[in-house]
């Protein structure tokens, strides 16, 4: 199969259009799974040439413009986002490992497939592989989904998705259809033949933020099953703007959790319930109530019941964290 190398938007669009051809950012996702049948050969249109997609815009307001060939590593260690954005900085710099987080793109991240086993083993068929059911629903489904929204039951496997869904970060897409759109409207959970709604004829071009907010209190937190290179069974991204400048009463929260269902999740009635908490101090009964009714959001497979604890727990020490709140 071939691979071209454009430095133009208009002309890697051009290839994509029309020829069955995948886009390819930093390949550590693609190149698996063409290599694994995940995805039917084909020849490949390397964006890591194309300038369009680099770079990161600040505006006046303070805002930044984030281009999709940033890589993960970036989004965590650069000192400006790193300062304006720290709960997007948090959850990237805890993803995978450095050396993927080193070749990983913002867009590659946002637009990977997800790791059910049934749909990395080419002895299956599902949804997902031109198959018509879910294997992974009646069987081996332990990583899966506990909020469940459609036929197919993998958890978004998308970290910094998490985050920026956080912020309500809005995506700009070039090609057929071309348009911003909000970050959380990539993903429509009740479709389970894709885990984003890009076709392969689009280009996801740059992720925008807004304004920052002084003093943001930030935390991110994940669940896993082992210590390193392991994707989450539970994460939560947490953000909470304080008044003076971080050290008063929370003004407003913004609570996102992935692992626990096809798209990342935000949690309002968790936010409502963080309003008026007090850093350093253990938040009070609305929020232990918004913590328990996080069970009525849920709705287990067979296997993955022990995620809705996971849930709670880990949204609570993932808020405590960003309270500066430690417990005895
Ligand atoms: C050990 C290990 C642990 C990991 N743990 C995590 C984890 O905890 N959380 C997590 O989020 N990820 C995790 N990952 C996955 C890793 O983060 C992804 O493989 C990576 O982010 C994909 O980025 P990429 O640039 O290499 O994408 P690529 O492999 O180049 O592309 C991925 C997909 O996106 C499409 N694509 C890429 N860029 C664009 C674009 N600009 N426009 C349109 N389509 C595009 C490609 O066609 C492809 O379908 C882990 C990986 C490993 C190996
Ligand atoms: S439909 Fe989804 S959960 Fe089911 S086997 Fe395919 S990828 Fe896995």
């Amino acid at each position: 199969m071939t691979t071209t190398r454009p430095t133009d938007l208009g002309v890697a669009l051009a290839e994509l259009e029309g020829s069955g051809a995948r886009p390819r950012a930093g390949g550590t996702d693609l190149t698996a799974c063409l290599a694994h049948g995940v995805l039917a050969p084909a020849p490949v249109v390397d964006l890591t040439g194309v300038d369009d997609l680099r770079g990161i815009d600040w505006r006046e307001d303070g805002s930044a413009r984030v281009g999709a060939l940033t890589s993960v590593h970036d989004l965590s260690a650069d000192a400006r986002l790193r300062e304006a954005y720290p709960a997007l900085a948090r959850t990237a710099g805890a993803l995978a490992t450095p050396q993927v987080r080193g070749t990983a793109t913002l867009g590659g991240n946002l637009l990977q497939r997800n790791r059910c086993w049934y749909l990395r083993n080419p002895a299956f068929d599902c949804f997902q592989t031109g198959g018509d059911a879910c294997p992974a629903r009646e069987g081996d489904h332990l990583r899966g989904v506990v909020v469940d929204q459609g036929p197919c039951v993998a958890p978004h496997p998308s970290t910094v998705a998490v985050a920026l869904v956080a912020y309500d970060a809005v995506a700009e897409v070039a090609g057929e259809g071309s348009r911003e759109r909000p970050v959380a409207e990539l993903y429509d959970g009740a479709d389970p033949f894709r885990d984003h709604v890009l076709s392969p004829t689009q280009v996801l071009v740059s992720v925008s933020l807004p304004a920052p907010v002084p003093g943001e209190r930030a935390a991110y937190l994940r669940a896993t099953g082992r210590s390193r290179a392991e994707w989450p069974l539970v994460e939560v991204t947490v953000r909470l703007a304080c008044a003076d400048g971080g050290d008063g009463p929370v003004e407003t929260a913004a609570v996102a959790v992935g692992g626990v269902a096809r798209t990342p999740l935000r949690l309002p009635r968790v936010e409502s319930a963080l309003v008026g908490a007090v850093p350093g101090v253990e938040p009070g009964a609305a929020f232990v109530a918004a913590l328990d009714g996080l069970a009525d959001l849920c709705s287990p497979l067979p296997a993955t019941g022990y995620k809705v604890p996971l849930l709670r727990e880990t949204v609570r020490a993932g808020v405590e964290r960003a309270l500066g709140f430690a417990r005895d």
